[in-house]
């Protein structure tokens, strides 16, 4: 988990879009990898790494780089 952490913080994090249910997100992966996260505002995220379309419930590491980046917004 925590190596997961250390991982998300050094990934870049930009808001490409914001709609009224969710907040877009381009996520460049620390080997350079870019990849598009959406955050709902009932809680729902999405990731289009592979990781996440294994594991659908379990927050990936560009998700987690987009909660960082959205916690130090508010
Ligand atoms: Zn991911």
């Amino acid at each position: 988990m925590f190596s997961v952490l250390e991982k998300a913080k050094k990934m870049k994090v930009r808001i490409t879009h914001v709609t009224e249910k969710r907040i877009y997100f381009e996520v460049v992966s620390t080997s350079g990898n870019v990849y598009i996260v959406s955050i709902g505002k009932d809680g729902e995220f999405a990731c289009d790494c592979k990781h996440f379309s294994l594991y659908p419930d379990k927050l990936c590491s560009h998700v987690i780089a987009a909660i960082l980046f959205l916690s130090k917004k508010i």
